[in-house]
């Protein structure tokens, strides 16, 4: 019988990167094109849309937090126990198939 293939599994980890930029936070109204400045913060954009409804009566906002994350391969030593999947705020783990 011939091995056809062949499978390892491999614990990846997900986790918050701000190498390149911190997570930012914007709103948008779903009554016309305007937008908030993009801010670091979600209280300048909340405020911006309060300011806005008042001005025009538009009630519908869209808000947008950006952020990147980063996968990366786990260094986990064999014995060690480590979930099949477990998330925590900024960060979740998966031990999933993947190329030799
Ligand atoms: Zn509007």
């Amino acid at each position: 019988m011939a091995v056809q293939s062949v499978w390892r599994f491999v614990d990846w980890v997900l986790q918050l990167d701000t190498s390149g930029s911190v997570p930012f936070f914007e709103m948008n109204c779903m009554r016309c094109d305007e937008t908030s400045k993009a801010a670091e913060s979600p209280d300048g954009p909340q405020n911006w849309a309060l300011k806005h409804a008042g001005r025009t009566g538009h009630d519908l906002f869209q808000a947008v937090n950006t952020c990147y994350f980063r996968a990366t391969r786990a260094n986990i030593k064999a014995g060690d126990d480590l979930p099949s999947y477990h998330t925590q705020a900024g960060s979740s783990s998966a031990r999933v198939a993947s190329h030799p």
